[in-house]
């Protein structure tokens, strides 16, 4: 995946979840375009419908109808099995929780991503996260922002083409919230995976080059940002 074609397409995708009465008609009828390298935050009110998205865009839900390419290859009939090895090769995924085995340090849990791809050389990503000298501890033994440093680390282990955020400090304080999407931004400049980011934080959509508005299951509008702010330049 390389130069400045268009990496994602969705078509008119929609999503329910349930069935008869208690149906609940989550994606409208969703299109969208990204491009590789694209830094795009989606923007949106609890319950807009931001998680379905990303879960659907990213191969971890499939959508009811509706098509998600990836380099112009459709991944929409992809069996369960395809799309677990898609996700293996090309998808990176950070959540608020952070889902680190807790039996395992450090270098185990980041070791874990790496190998999911393939990719031997992980040791230069707990660097990368500034964990170096944590790297035998076990997750009870650091602070959050620093549980979420080894998350990042993980995901990026794999030298992922996209990277998926959900709201990736909101279990974090202001400081470590801020750290946290710096180290992301850093690498972002340094590795150049795409990002996808769901927010319903206003401030955090300032550092996107693409805001990607969702309103009660519809993408209602998509802006560029002509400057772009780094974490230590936005509100909280
Ligand atoms: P957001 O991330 O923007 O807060 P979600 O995509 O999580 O929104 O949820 C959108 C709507 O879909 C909400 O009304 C939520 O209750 C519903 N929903 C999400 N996931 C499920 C699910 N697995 N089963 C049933 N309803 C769901
Ligand atoms: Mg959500």
């Amino acid at each position: 995946m390389g130069g400045n074609k268009s990496v994602i397409t969705l078509e008119n995708v929609t999503k329910a979840y349930g069935s008869g009465e208690s149906r609940t008609q989550v994606l409208k009828g969703t299109s969208l375009s990204l491009e590789d390298h694209d830094f795009v935050v989606i923007l949106g009110a609890s319950g807009s419908g931001k998680s379905t998205l990303l879960h659907v865009m990213s191969g971890l839900e499939k959508p009811d109808t509706g098509t998600i390419c990836y380099d112009g290859k459709d991944i929409t009939g992809f069996s369960d099995d395809q799309l677990t090895q898609f996700r293996k090769e090309h998808i990176g995924f950070i959540f608020q929780q952070y889902y680190l085995l807790p039996n395992m340090t450090v270098d185990k849990n980041v070791k874990m991503g790496a190998d999911l791809a393939g990719n031997a050389d992980y040791a230069e990503m707990i660097e990368a996260v500034g964990l170096k000298e944590k790297r035998y501890k076990y997750p009870n033994q650091l602070s959050g922002g620093e549980q979420q440093r080894v998350s990042i680390a993980r995901a990026l282990a794999k030298k992922p083409d996209v990277l998926f955020l959900d709201e990736p400090t909101g279990a974090l304080d202001e400081e470590t919230g801020r750290s946290a999407l710096d180290y992301i931004c850093r690498l972002y400049e340094k590795y150049g995976y795409t990002i996808v980011m769901v927010t319903h934080n206003q401030n955090i959509a300032e550092m996107a080059h693409r805001v990607v508005i969702m309103n009660s299951g519809r993408i209602s509008d998509i802006r560029m940002n002509e400057t772009v702010k780094t974490a230590y330049e936005i509100g909280w």
